[in-house]
């Protein structure tokens, strides 16, 4: 059983030495549990933080543990009366080839798609409860997204169009925002590499924006900010812009406009939703039938060796949509 763990807390971005790839034994299933082989690993931004030994929502991965991620396996051999030989299920299973499993916090799926870890899994419910509970979106609002071409972003966007709303997304690069227009259905790409953010969020929400969906923070936030509109929200989801600084990093210098525009700003952790997931997992699985949603996945393939330089691609852009490995 190929395994990666965390070999030393990395500073800045991850380096190859920060990770051990080792071999181990892959073992059984005793009763009440199946065994699985890995067929799909999710990378996400948020790996970044767990590696840091410092409080969060989450332990952090202990030096030496096998790195947290969540993967889709195929069971191979099961004591679980829950689970049978061919089944597919999706969980966090971390970064290896075979996983031994009682299946607590499992869940069961019907096929072995990258959907079941992008769109109608973790980063889809994501965008599901950031937008339409915690930005409590209305039909018609005006709403920007950062890391718009992303896992969650992209979702963001089209579900704010499904609601009627106007969407500004902001990614990186012309053909990032050109798939936003294009492909997805957004109204306004914003290149925040090339363009001007603020004076582009300016000129395409000139009656200010109404829900900001933050995936990125740092300047892109306090552009946002700046553009808020009365009642405005903002919807801290992540910021990846931060995740690899070393040192500490400034506050948004433009906050005062919440006081201004009568705005809030609320951060939120998807799995305070895990009891309404199948609620969001069966309305955007509709919308996705219908053609409302078009899923945007980035599948790598590879095997267990290749998580560390795939993880890297989320902090360089390199991904559009959902980043996925694929070890079959
Ligand atoms: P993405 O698929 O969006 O991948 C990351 C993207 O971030 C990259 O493609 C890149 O796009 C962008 N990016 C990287 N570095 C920078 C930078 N310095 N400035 C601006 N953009 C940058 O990842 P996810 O959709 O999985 O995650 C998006 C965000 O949502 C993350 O912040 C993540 O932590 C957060 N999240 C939060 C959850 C919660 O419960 N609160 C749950 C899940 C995710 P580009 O080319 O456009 O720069």
């Amino acid at each position: 059983n190929r395994q990666i763990r965390l070999a030393a807390r990395p500073r800045g971005e991850v380096k190859p030495g920060d990770w051990a790839h080792v071999t181990v034994d892959a073992g059984a299933p005793g009763d009440g549990q199946f065994a699985g082989r890995t067929l799909l690993i999710s990378l996400d931004p948020a790996m970044r933080g767990w590696l840091d030994d410092r409080p969060s929502y989450l332990p952090p991965v202990g030096i030496d543990e096998v790195m947290r991620a969540g993967t889709l396996v195929e069971v191979t051999e099961s004591k679980h009366p829950d689970y049978a030989v061919g089944d597919f299920v999706v969980g966090t299973f971390g970064v290896q080839e075979h996983v031994v499993s009682d299946g607590r916090g499992a869940l069961k799926v019907d096929k072995p798609l990258p959907t079941y870890l992008g769109a109608l899994g973790m980063p889809g419910m994501t965008a599901y409860f950031g937008l339409l509970e915690v930005g409590a979106l209305k039909e018609g609002e005006t709403v920007v997204v950062s890391g718009a071409a992303g896992a969650v972003g992209s979702v963001v966007g089209q579900i704010a169009k499904v609601k009627g709303c106007r969407v500004i997304g902001i990614a990186g690069g012309p053909e990032k925002t050109a798939l936003l227009t294009d492909e997805l259905g957004f109204d306004v790409g914003i290149d925040y590499r090339a363009d001007d953010v603020r004076k582009a969020i300016r000129a395409a929400a000139p009656d200010g924006v109404d829900v900001y969906f933050d995936n990125v923070g740092g300047d892109i936030l306090d552009a946002a900010l700046a553009n808020l509109a009365m009642h405005g929200r903002v919807v801290i989801c992540g910021a990846i812009s931060q995740y690899n600084a070393d040192e500490p990093v400034p506050g948004p210098s433009n906050y005062l406009s919440l006081l201004v525009r009568r705005g809030r700003m609320e951060g939120f952790i998807v799995f305070d939703y895990v009891k309404r997931y199948p609620e969001a997992a069966a309305e955007l699985a509709a919308w996705i039938a219908e053609g409302r949603i078009v899923l945007k996945e980035h599948v790598v393939k590879g095997t267990v060796d290749d998580f560390p330089a795939t993880l890297n691609m989320l902090f360089r852009g390199e991904n559009v949509g959902k980043l996925v490995l694929d070890v079959t």
